[in-house]
């Protein structure tokens, strides 16, 4: 069967071999293209999805197309954070120590353990993970974490497994979106969540027109002159025009067994951010 790579008609087939050229060619730039392509936005949106997981200390993540990591060590800091406040609470109460004595007694840097919780990144490029892996290693980050390289369509876990699924700008690169959202539902436990990032169509037509011009002239050019590669990044802007409208994607997620979205939390044209529960 066809199916499409941006605007091109490709088989199945090809159009998996052609992604993982793309996230093969861009993974060494793909941090700096993001912050230049993005002006940095996109880790807003990053802690904007980690600020609504609201993981607690437990938590286990599966970030799949997890690419670089950047929704794992999030998470992380974010669990981090909670046990800090937690520990903090904990002594002001038993010891009646001061916030200043706290402060001086426990040092949140020391970095505490992660009481149990785990991220796990998956995705289907060695060469992502890989790079993805060495960045975190050396901003220190290991516990709780580990790198899977497997397929959004097929996920290599057991069901029932996991309390968060997250897919950030992932989704839009899966050959067959509804087998990706049955995996996902399958891997979650009863209860769990599925929380999507993804771009998606504008409806403004003043806001459309500026991101026509920045998307069709400005981001292949970014590509060419900060990574070489002019083709890989204009496929991921074709990609994102060929992604499902907002209303199609949330239909979608609702078949695989989702429900109660709160996809319409937060819409700011460019980016549709879906939360849904696992029944
Ligand atoms: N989530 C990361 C982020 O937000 O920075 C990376 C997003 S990047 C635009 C898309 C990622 O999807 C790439 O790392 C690519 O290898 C991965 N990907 C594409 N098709 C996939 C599939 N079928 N299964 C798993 N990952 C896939």
């Amino acid at each position: 069967r066809d199916t499409h790579f941006g605007y091109q008609t490709v088989s199945e087939e090809e159009k998996g071999e052609k992604v993982y050229q793309v996230f093969e060619n861009v993974a060494k730039n793909y941090d700096l293209m993001n912050d230049s392509m993005s002006l940095g936005v996109h880790r807003l949106w990053k802690d904007w999805l980690i600020h609504h997981m609201n993981p607690t200390p437990g938590t286990k993540l599966l970030d799949v197309a997890g690419g670089t990591g950047d929704i794992a060590y999030r998470y992380v800091d974010y669990i981090r954070a909670q046990r800090d406040k937690m520990v903090r609470k904990k002594l002001k109460s038993q010891q009646n120590l001061s916030w200043s004595e706290i402060s001086r007694a426990y040092r949140p840097e020391e970095q505490r353990p992660l009481g149990g919780s785990e991220a796990v990144i998956c995705d289907i490029n060695k060469e992502m993970l890989k790079v993805g892996k060495q960045k975190l290693q050396q901003l220190g980050y290991s516990e709780g974490l580990s790198w899977v390289a497997g397929d959004a369509e097929e996920l290599p876990f057991d069901d029932d497994k996991f309390d968060v699924y997250t897919i950030a700008f992932g989704i839009r690169n899966v050959t067959h979106i509804d087998q990706a959202l049955q995996e996902a539902y399958r891997v979650l436990k009863p209860g769990g969540r599925f929380l999507c990032l993804e771009f998606s169509q504008v409806n403004n037509p003043l806001v459309a027109r500026a991101y026509d011009l920045y998307s069709f002239q400005v981001i292949p050019v970014l590509g060419e002159v900060i990574a070489g590669d002019w083709k890989s990044y204009q496929y991921l802007v074709e990609s994102i025009r060929r992604f499902p409208p907002q209303e199609e994607f949330k239909a979608m997620i609702e078949d695989a067994g989702f429900f109660k979205p709160l996809a319409h939390l937060f819409e700011s044209g460019f980016l549709f951010p879906f939360l849904l529960h696992h029944s």
